[in-house]
């Protein structure tokens, strides 16, 4: 449209042009038809038509309007066009009916020009541009929806495999696993995360199940022993030395619960950072040679050789003192307890990189492959030290504490030849 519009103003240009260098003829009315009958010619009649109108709206000059009866028939309808600029073009239906761009413009100072052009051929164009519009669109839109359907299809049978499983699961089939298809990316992540969403699960549930077998196991050895000193002691001479001796065992066994269960506590309370830690800026090196010396006589009495190499300068470290003793405390005790007499205990400190590193050496009964990944689990005993005292909580307890320090305890180990404990502290801690 905005090219016809185009096309109209250029021929009002083209005839004012023609008139202005055609001055002898200027006022030829004759002149100006055939001019608009030679430039209509050229079109085409059907197509073009110029019509000169008097500011009465009269017909002063035209083209061939045979074929445009509409004009002809009814000549007030240029009455609206006379003395007018009207840039914006005008609508009009023809006999033939087809729509007619009509452009006008005031043209000699008294006359006004006409000029129309039929809109057949922009017509057809746009009903087959409409036609080959709807139906590629229509086209498109089918196949769009069928692919759409199988392909939300084939996505929605991966989320089904995953909600069968879950159903499963909610059924208390924990075995379930969710198999990957071939879906896409997205779903295969969804039943990757599931999966292994379902193992952590597993396992929590798995652990939870042996911490509680523990837990009652650890329990009930006390209980039992308390329940067997206290029959003993019912049956017995209140006045007699053994009375007051199984009092006093009552009460150590009753400690030994306390104990379990403050332990138990401390873990669960500092795993969840609800323990409040107050930390200190201390030498490190100061800590671990307390422990040295706490541990040094007891490792003799057992002609254990504790030896002992920290760096000459202080290492000072943000962190919670009688926490950090606590867990040192309990690797040494350990490594005194799982060792054979006349063995060695090696214990060192030393800085690599932005880390402080405690290594505890000893040549004891060592940890087989297997129980390495269970020892820091609460209450895990290796069969092996199961007649020796303790209760199974001090590595779980000291791994806690170093977490909280944002540190790390290792092991490695192998059988009859002894273990190494590492503590990693990260010096931003
Ligand atoms: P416990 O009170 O039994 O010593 P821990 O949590 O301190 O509990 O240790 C867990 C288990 O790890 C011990 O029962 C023991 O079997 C094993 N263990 C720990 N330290 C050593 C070590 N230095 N040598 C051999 N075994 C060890």
């Amino acid at each position: 449209m905005k090219r016809t519009d185009e096309e109209l103003s250029a021929y009002f240009k083209e005839f004012e042009h023609s008139i202005k260098w055609n001055t002898s003829k200027n006022n030829s009315i004759e002149f100006i038809e055939d001019e608009f009958i030679n430039e209509a010619n050229d079109e085409g009649a059907n197509r073009v038509l110029f019509i000169l109108v008097s500011p009465q709206g009269e017909i002063l000059a035209s083209s061939d309007l045979k074929a445009w009866k509409g004009i002809t028939k009814k000549p007030k309808i240029l009455l609206k066009f006379v003395n007018k600029e009207i840039y914006n073009t005008l609508y009009f239906s023809t006999e033939r009916g087809d729509d007619v761009r009509i452009y006008s413009k005031p043209f000699d100072g008294t006359n006004t020009l006409i000029i129309g052009k039929s809109l057949t051929k922009e017509q057809l164009l746009l009903e087959i541009y409409c036609v080959v519009f709807i139906s590629v669109f229509g086209f498109l839109l089918i196949l769009g929806s069928v692919f759409g359907w199988l392909i939300a299809r084939h996505a929605m049978s991966g989320v089904n495999r995953v909600t069968e499983t879950a159903i499963a699961i909610e059924n208390g089939d924990f075995t379930r696993k969710v198999p990957i298809g071939r879906e896409g990316e997205e779903i295969k992540h969804l039943v990757i995360a599931f999966n292994s969403m379902i193992e952590k699960i597993q396992s929590l549930i798995f652990e939870l199940k042996e911490v509680s077998d523990n837990i009652a196991h650890d329990l009930r050895t006390p209980l039992t022993r308390i329940r067997g000193l206290l029959d003993v002691t019912i049956n017995s001479n209140p006045c007699s030395e053994d009375y007051q001796e199984m009092a006093e065992g009552i009460a150590e066994e009753c400690d030994r619960l306390v104990q379990i269960i403050n332990t138990m506590l401390e873990i669960t309370q500092t795993d969840s950072g609800v323990l409040a830690m107050p930390k200190h800026n201390v030498d490190i090196i100061g800590i671990v040679k307390k422990a040295y010396d706490l541990f040094l006589p007891l490792a003799e009495d057992k002609s254990i050789d504790f030896q002992f190499s920290v760096p000459a300068q202080q290492i000072i470290l943000n962190c919670d003192e009688l926490r950090l003793q606590r867990v040192i405390s309990n690797i040494l005790d350990n490594a005194i307890k799982y060792n054979q007499s006349n063995g060695k205990i090696f214990l060192s400190v030393h800085q690599e990189a932005n880390n402080i590193i405690i290594i505890v050496k000893d040549t004891g009964c060592g940890i087989s492959e297997g129980d390495q990944r269970h020892i820091f689990e609460r209450f895990y005993r290796c069969d092996s030290s199961r007649s020796k005292p303790g209760n199974g909580l001090g590595l779980s307890l000291a791994k806690s504490i170093i977490k909280a320090h944002n540190g790390s305890i290792t092991v490695e180990s192998s059988l009859n030849s002894g273990s190494e404990f590492r503590i990693i502290l990260p010096y931003a801690s």
